[in-house]
């Protein structure tokens, strides 16, 4: 009986597939090169969700929520910034119509994934979201409700988010906002994770009227249970409360705008490596700095300081990161090489683990070979 025949694979067919491949290989390479190579890559580590609500995310939560639809120019006036704005605690009053936007598990959990969607298209690649929790318990969710809805949202986006906790400032006497306050230390210590969900806490609120001194106890708690921490600080109070969240832990700060104003404690940021998170037109519309001319950051980066580029709020202060870096550029003359850097810086900063941060530098620093 004749043997079949074995020899399935024609020679010919191989030697026409090998090249093929390795071209395929080749196109594929092409098009992750052109990918990495010639698009922006940001990193986004200080902005407020309730912030960052812009007209279109708000009209979809409004749909999603059967709220009540209003018009653009509604919509518009609700959700920005007024042109003459004097300070941080005017700018936080802007919160309001965002805030009422973010007061059920399903508007949370969408705003979350509309956010991150978002700026993923302006190329952020790596993003830490802020919120306190205690801001969504104005209809039936707790703050745990409202953490496990923002949880829930980053599992409906492709972008890597992480999330860091606010405590509120408020008055010494307000014990409603104590207790919410240390009720978020529970559930910081309960869902921190080294990444893929709460990775921080932060103190956010008005610094000028509730100094940050007064939040000793409670960041000592933080500590206590090695928490991750950045605080708001020197945006709308002086350099000691700079010093002061240095003092309470704080590895970054947030804004640290006004530490340039006293140069020594512009050299213990530097000695201990402290990153600062500045975001340039939210330091301009709640007048953090009261001439733009003498904003820190160039002179900051020169003198070897960890800045940090982010948008704060990108919904009322209607920006991106690409135009926070476009703006740095145009105004300060930031060059490419010192936006890398910046970047870089981020990444660096940022609250997770190691080989989350290898696979953002990778990313940045995309080669060829
Ligand atoms: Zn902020």
């Amino acid at each position: 009986m004749e043997a079949p025949n074995v020899n399935l694979i024609n020679p010919t067919t191989v030697a026409l597939f090998i090249p093929l491949f390795l071209v395929f290989l080749l196109i594929l390479k092409l098009i992750r090169f052109f990918y990495y190579f010639f698009s922006k890559k940001y990193i986004d580590l200080h902005f407020h969700l309730d912030g960052s609500i812009t007209l279109d995310i708000a009209k979809k939560l409004i749909t999603l929520q059967n709220m009540e639809m209003k018009s653009d120019a509604e919509l518009d006036k609700l959700l920005s910034v007024p042109e003459n704005c004097v300070d941080l605690t005017q700018f936080l009053s802007c919160f309001k119509y965002p805030v009422s936007l973010l007061q059920t598990k399903k508007g949370l959990s969408e705003a979350v994934k509309l956010v991150a969607d978002n700026i993923q298209s302006h190329g952020v690649i790596y993003a830490e979201i802020r919120f306190a929790p205690q801001l969504h318990t104005e209809k039936n969710m707790t703050q745990e409700d409202a953490i496990k809805a923002v949880l829930e949202g980053a599992e409906k986006t492709s972008l890597k988010i992480n999330f860091i906790l606010c405590f509120l400032r408020g008055p010494k006497t307000d014990k409603k906002l104590k207790k919410n306050n240390y009720e978020t230390l529970r559930l910081a210590k309960k869902y921190l994770r080294k990444d893929g969900g709460v990775v921080a806490v932060d103190l956010a609120g008005a610094e000028a009227l509730f100094p940050t001194s007064d939040y000793e106890e409670l960041f000592d708690e933080v500590k206590k249970n090695g928490i991750p921490c950045t605080i708001h600080a020197g945006e709308a109070d002086g350099p000691q409360s700079v010093r002061e969240a240095i003092k309470l832990g704080a590895k970054r700060i947030g804004h640290g705008v006004r530490a340039f104003e006293e140069p020594e404690l512009v050299k213990l940021i530097k000695e201990k490596g402290i990153y600062l998170e500045m975001c340039p037109t939210s330091n301009i519309q709640t007048c953090a700095i009261s001439d733009m001319k003498k904003y820190p950051f160039m002179d900051f980066l020169n003198d070897g300081i960890n800045v940090t580029l982010n948008t704060d709020d990108m919904g009322i202060e209607r920006t991106t990161l690409p135009k926070e870096f476009e703006y740095m550029k145009n105004t300060f003359g930031l060059t490419d090489e010192q936006e890398k850097k910046v970047i870089l810086n981020s990444i660096d900063a940022a609250f997770t683990t190691e080989e989350v941060k290898k696979e953002l530098r990778r990313k940045v620093n995309y080669k060829f070979f």
